[in-house]
């Protein structure tokens, strides 16, 4: 195997945009063979086997082992991207969850780690917690370069600065400068999205099944989230704040105060703080005898007592997550009807709360939708779950760094460690 910048002449700048091409075309189907190529590019075959045999130098391309294939007679001639060249870490964080994985350039995870965390600690403390989830993984993974960073926070993140803007649940992270961090450490670009975006990229990606139509995911967990993929991309709108639903406003009941200082706001009703907080005044009147012997044995009611109470039929943990899933339910009603898309996936923590909670958002999504947006919908709880952050943020790290504007900016050097800001400032132009 050939390392990066092995190349006796270096190929002229238009000789490395066809090979983008070439290379994004290889990418999109796993493996591509020299007939294949000349087809799709229109370029004759000795131009396309220059530019293979650059990629093949430069470490980006191999030549698919015609064994491996399982062709007889003359061998396929087939190349495929070096996956294996560099690792991608990804980080996804929600309110009380940590995951952290390491992938290949495929998005395939090669390992895995979960914690719990309470992100409304500052964030030097709930950052040093990735970093060492982060060490261990790379700890036991091959040794490879990290060829870029992403980082999923459950609130309001400014893709442009990689910092978060007034999140309402975690005052000490406004601003914090996430991107830089992680860039710095690991000597390669870096991206901070919204957790649920990541999310919504990954079941879109690599979800089941692949339904390649207009997504939207709905996070329900501790607070509440969702986003948008249409056309095959992130909706993210002007500045990243796109499918921020979990402080829209659902009630006038005054007693519905939210965390962000509101009142009335979806998670207020629907959250999983706010259903933990209705559930123990109902345990402590009485109310609720499955959940007042959790409160008496533990002091706390957690998400998993509401689930069990739920599915052994304590009438007022049923009551409440029905109320939960139905007023979720009418809310994003509302964003079907506003956006269309073809599938409509609910995700996060609820999903272990037994099927009441879905059952009744399906219902109250059937009934608040319009007969053109509703008929060819498709409803479903994730399928990836939990891991569909990371996930999603190994596949925005690796679109980032093949798409055909952003690879002639490292190509030459084998690696987008080198040119890290560049390559940021190129893919986050490129997805406005
Ligand atoms: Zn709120």
């Amino acid at each position: 195997m050939t390392a990066g910048g092995a190349l006796t002449r270096p190929p002229s700048a238009r000789d490395v945009l066809v090979l983008a091409q070439i290379v994004d075309l290889v990418r999109g189907r796993g493996s591509a063979t020299r007939s294949v190529l000349e087809t799709l590019t229109g370029l004759g075959r000795t131009v396309v086997n220059d530019r293979l045999r650059e990629g093949v130098d430069l470490g980006v391309l191999a030549e698919v082992d015609p064994l491996a294939t399982g062709s007889r007679g003359r061998p396929s001639r087939a190349v495929r991207l070096r996956t294996e060249a560099g690792l991608v870490l990804s980080a996804s964080l929600g309110a009380v969850s940590l995951h952290a994985a390491v992938s290949d350039l495929a998005g395939l995870e090669l390992g895995h780690r979960f914690e719990r965390i309470d992100v409304r600690d500052a964030p030097e403390r709930v950052l040093s917690r990735v970093e060492a989830l982060f060490d261990e993984l790379l700890a036991a993974a091959p040794d490879r370069p990290v060829w870029g960073v992403a980082i999923g926070l459950p609130g309001p993140v400014d893709v442009a600065t990689g910092r978060m803007v007034a999140p309402p649940t975690m005052p000490g992270w406004d601003g914090a400068d996430v991107r830089s961090r992680f860039a710095a450490r690991h000597g390669a670009p870096a991206w901070v999205d919204n957790e649920v975006n990541l999310m919504a990229l990954g079941e879109w990606e690599r979800g089941t099944p692949r339904e390649r139509r207009d997504l939207l995911f709905v996070k329900v967990a501790t607070g509440i989230g969702s986003a948008l993929v249409t056309g095959g991309r992130l909706h993210r709108g002007d500045s990243g704040a796109a499918g921020d639903i979990g402080h829209v406003r659902v009630t006038d009941d005054p007693s519905a105060v939210c965390r962000c200082g509101k009142t009335g706001c979806l998670e207020a009703v629907a959250g999983g703080w706010a259903l933990v907080r209705r559930l123990t005044g109902d345990a402590r009147a009485g109310r609720s005898p499955a959940l007042a012997e959790r409160l008496t044995a533990t002091g706390r009611i957690t998400g998993e007592d509401i689930g069990a109470a739920t599915a052994a039929g304590d009438e007022a943990a049923r009551a409440a997550v029905a109320r939960a899933g139905r007023v979720t339910g009418t809310a994003v009603a509302g964003i079907v009807n506003f956006a269309n898309p073809g599938t409509l996936v609910l995700g996060g923590g609820v999903l272990r709360s037994g099927p009441l909670f879905f059952a009744e958002f399906e219902r109250a999504v059937a009934e608040g939708t319009i007969e053109l947006a509703a008929r060819a919908l498709t409803v479903r709880t994730s399928s990836l779950d939990p891991r569909e952050g990371t996930t999603g943020g190994a596949l925005l790290v690796a679109d980032a760094v093949f798409r055909p504007s952003v690879l002639p900016l490292w190509l030459a050097s084998g690696s987008p460690c080198g040119a890290a800001a560049q390559v940021q400032t190129a893919h986050l132009q490129a997805a406005r």
